[in-house]
């Protein structure tokens, strides 16, 4: 078992501390080795992604890693800001497939902005395209049109195969859950996703067991908050899965609770929290590490296959949450208000009984 960690900018060194607390507690210490990515990996060798960061993800099974950006890397050029060390990892390593849980902890119901009638029980998983979409797609840049003035341009781009593999990897998930996958587009203004929709009712001759919907995405944003527990498994492309992700995370809470993993063709992964690298909190203890802890749970589950440990941490988190530990995003009146350090404490406890 080979793990490379990269802990990154902001909260990202103090949110790893503590999911490595965790792997120490395994005795697996010794497969880790750590390298630097993002505004880190800038600082230290010129590269928001250096050549021996990317090196040591390609040969490792899995990667940890924490968040990357801060605003005094904003003014950098473009390929040297933090955040596109994070896009090209994803894109070395095939990363196509994002899975992302939203689910609402008894605990913390009243921690959401919504009704507890309307998030109690909620379990989502949004499966997002990650290596294609806008966010990759040529022509790009900014430039001098025709007229003189200054211009823009992205392009949201998805190919049949590219759209086929995410869509198989969505109603696998799906036939292991509720078996209802809604695919999130905007089929009626975007050809990119006219195709989407078309390859996504195509794939799904191969799952009878699956129920599939469709939705356009200022529908999903609404159906989002309105009643967020029609949904089971949701697949969408980069940019939509980014924004609603991010929205799903807020029904449950905090952001801070949200784990994810990457994953390519084989299952190798990266692993990491939903959130960024929370510069405003950065270095005073206060940043919550469950989302991480739970990204290296997630690990377990779908790199390793080893089941045991990730219940282990899942049932860990879980009991520390019971027991009224909290960081300062999920806090509420009559609970414990722990900083980063200490949650990250209290899980490890609970891990060995
Ligand atoms: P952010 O997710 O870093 O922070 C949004 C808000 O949530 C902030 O108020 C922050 O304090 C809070 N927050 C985030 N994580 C938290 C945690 N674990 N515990 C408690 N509170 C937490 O998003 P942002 O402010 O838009 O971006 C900050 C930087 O992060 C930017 O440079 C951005 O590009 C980068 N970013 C990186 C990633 C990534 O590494 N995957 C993702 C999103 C943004």
């Amino acid at each position: 078992m080979k793990i490379a960690v990269l802990p990154g900018d902001g909260i990202g060194p103090e949110i790893i501390k503590q999911a490595v607390k965790i792997l120490d507690a395994f005795s697996l210490t010794d497969s880790i080795e750590y390298a630097s990515i993002g505004g880190a990996g800038y600082d230290e060798f010129k590269d928001p992604l250096p050549e021996q960061t990317l090196n040591l993800a390609l040969n490792a099974d899995a990667v940890l890693l924490g968040a990357v950006g801060d605003w005094k890397f904003d003014k950098l050029p473009r390929d040297m800001r933090p955040e596109r060390g994070l896009l090209r990892i994803r894109q070395a390593l095939n990363l196509f497939a994002n899975l992302r849980p939203a689910i609402m902890f008894p605990e913390l119901v009243h921690t959401s902005s919504l009704k507890p009638e309307v998030v109690s029980g909620l379990d989502i998983m949004i499966v997002r395209e990650l290596t294609g979409d806008i966010y990759f797609g040529q022509p790009r840049g900014i430039s001098i049109n025709d007229n003189g003035e200054q211009e823009g341009i992205n392009t949201m781009r998805y190919s049949e195969s590219e759209i086929r593999r995410i869509a198989h990897v969505a109603f696998k998930t799906a036939d292991k859950r509720a078996k209802k996958l809604c695919s999130v587009d905007k089929a009626n203004v975007l050809e990119a996703t006219e195709l989407w929709r078309k390859i996504v009712t195509e794939t799904a001759i191969d799952y009878p067991n699956v129920e599939l919907s469709h939705m356009y995405v200022d529908n999903a944003a609404m159906q989002l908050v309105r009643d967020p527990k029609q949904f089971d498994v949701v697949v969408t492309g980069n940019i939509f899965g980014d924004i609603l992700s991010d929205q799903a995370s807020m029904l449950t809470g905090s952001i801070g609770m949200l784990p994810s993993a990457s994953l390519d063709e084989n299952n190798k992964g990266m692993y990491e929290p939903s959130h960024g690298s929370a510069p405003d909190i950065a270095g005073k203890d206060q940043a919550n590490p469950l989302a991480t802890i739970l990204s290296l749970a997630m690990m377990f589950k779908y790199t390793f296959d080893d089941q045991d440990k990730f219940k282990l941490i899942d049932c860990a988190v879980k009991k520390v949450l019971l027991d009224g530990y909290r960081t300062a995003d999920i806090y509420s009146e009559g609970s414990k208000l722990v900083g980063c350090e200490e949650m990250g404490d209290a899980v490890v406890e609970r891990l060995k009984g």
